[in-house]
């Protein structure tokens, strides 16, 4: 009987689990109820009575072995399962190595426009991508087969060419002047769409900020000083603006509004073309005809509306060449805002 004992000691000394199939193996033969170790319990009955104490230890001793014995497997088969790696203690004490993510650079922007007006009393205004045309055009003066139609490439649906992707935020302002009372202080953010190919300089999608101001006696003073204002909050302090006559069928007049170059501060650097200046948007009084198309009496009561794109601006703020970086979720550009968090 004690040979039996040493041979099964020495079985499960010697034995090895390279995978979970051994293992189970293992515990099959040595670990589970019907075990060989069952089978020597079992045995116990057959043993003289003056030798059953010391028959009992040594099968105790074998059981003891075999447990020790399946706990080593199991740890050596979890080490190997973690590419052989030492099961050194973990030190509980070290900082987590946890990567939190960054603010994208058009959501900082994005927030960054929307607080910067929320100062001065504005609201921020939603509205569907999926325009109509009226939204979209119409409304905003835009006539039938009028050449500023063209001016934005756009993608309309085949089957219903009266729906399409909004091109411009500035729906949402027709949006909100038809379902609301004036005064209106209004920022309505969102994406827009152009049928553009994609390249650094142009994406198919992009998002804008349009902004409007309606009230008895808004003039062109209170246009400029409202986007004065904001340049500096955005830019600095020292940053310089200018106004240059330009044309959109919704505003009249209308101006493109420039700022001092914040990278060459006005010196002359490639990303102002060496002139000190960059265009930062769009802006006008608001054409009477919107008013009107919106039920607002344009005798009682002016506005003005501004309109800008967030890549633009996180373009100049950032110094970021190429348009398509936005969307393309490269960690290793997105990274680099880590210090916007
Ligand atoms: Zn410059």
């Amino acid at each position: 009987m004690s040979e039996k004992i040493e041979a099964l000691k020495a079985e499960i000394s010697a034995a090895k689990a390279k995978t979970q199939d051994e293992l189970e193996a293992y515990r099959l033969k040595f670990i589970s109820r019907k075990s060989v170790l069952g089978d020597l319990f079992a045995d116990i009955k057959n043993i003289a009575p003056e030798e059953r104490k010391a028959y009992g230890q040594s099968v105790n001793e074998v059981k003891q072995l075999a447990e020790e014995k399946f706990k080593e497997l199991i740890a050596g088969l979890e080490s190997s399962d973690s590419g052989g790696k030492s099961s050194a203690p973990v030190d509980l004490t070290l900082p987590p190595n946890i990567n939190l993510g960054t603010v994208h650079p058009l959501t900082y922007i994005h927030n960054r426009i929307v607080e910067i007006f929320q100062k001065i009393g504005f609201n921020v205004a939603d509205g569907p991508e999926i325009e109509d045309d009226f939204h979209n055009f119409t409304a905003l003066n835009f006539p039938e087969n009028h050449p500023a139609r063209e001016m934005q490439d756009t993608f309309f649906i085949e089957s219903n060419p009266d729906i399409a992707l909004r091109t411009h935020t500035s729906s949402v302002q027709i949006r909100v002047m038809e379902n609301q009372k004036p005064p209106f202080r209004t920022l309505a953010p969102g994406r827009v769409f152009r049928n553009e190919a994609i390249s650094a300089r142009a994406h198919c999608f992009f998002h804008q900020v349009e902004g409007f101001f309606v009230d008895k006696n808004v003039g062109l003073v209170d246009l400029k000083q409202t986007l004065y204002y904001f340049a500096k909050e955005l830019f600095g302090q020292d940053t310089k603006v200018r106004f240059r006559p330009s044309y959109f069928p919704f505003t009249e007049p209308s101006a493109e509004m420039d700022i001092s170059c914040n990278i060459c501060k006005g010196e002359g650097c490639n990303v102002c073309k060496y002139s000190g200046w960059v265009e930062i948007l769009g802006s006008g009084m608001i054409d009477p005809n919107v008013l009107e198309n919106c039920g607002i009496d344009s005798e009682e009561y002016t506005g003005f509306a501004f309109g800008m794109g967030i890549e633009r601006i996180a373009m100049l703020k950032f110094q970021v060449n190429d348009l398509r970086l936005y969307s393309e979720n490269d960690v290793r550009f997105l990274n680099q805002f880590k210090h916007l968090s």
